[in-house]
């Protein structure tokens, strides 16, 4: 289980990011929602997708997982 955090600013793609919260690239206490504990990044993002229409999986923190880096909402 981890902590996950969705950036408040979306990044140069239009994104708002999906961050652990021991990532290098997590934005600051002020730039931040926090989300929840999860098991995986992608479980983060269904939550994150409540919150914002565009989210992406930080590639530092989230890249591990095979999944596909983008949903959005049709
Ligand atoms: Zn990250």
């Amino acid at each position: 289980m981890k902590f996950f955090y969705l950036a408040s600013n979306p990044n140069d793609n239009g994104l708002h990011e999906v961050h652990d919260r021991d990532c290098e690239h997590i934005p600051t206490t002020y730039d931040r929602d926090y989300l929840g504990p999860f098991n995986t990044g992608n479980e983060a993002m269904r939550k994150a997708m409540t919150l914002k229409k565009k989210v992406g999986l930080c590639e530092n923190c989230c890249k591990s997982e095979n999944k596909p880096p983008i949903f959005s909402i049709k």
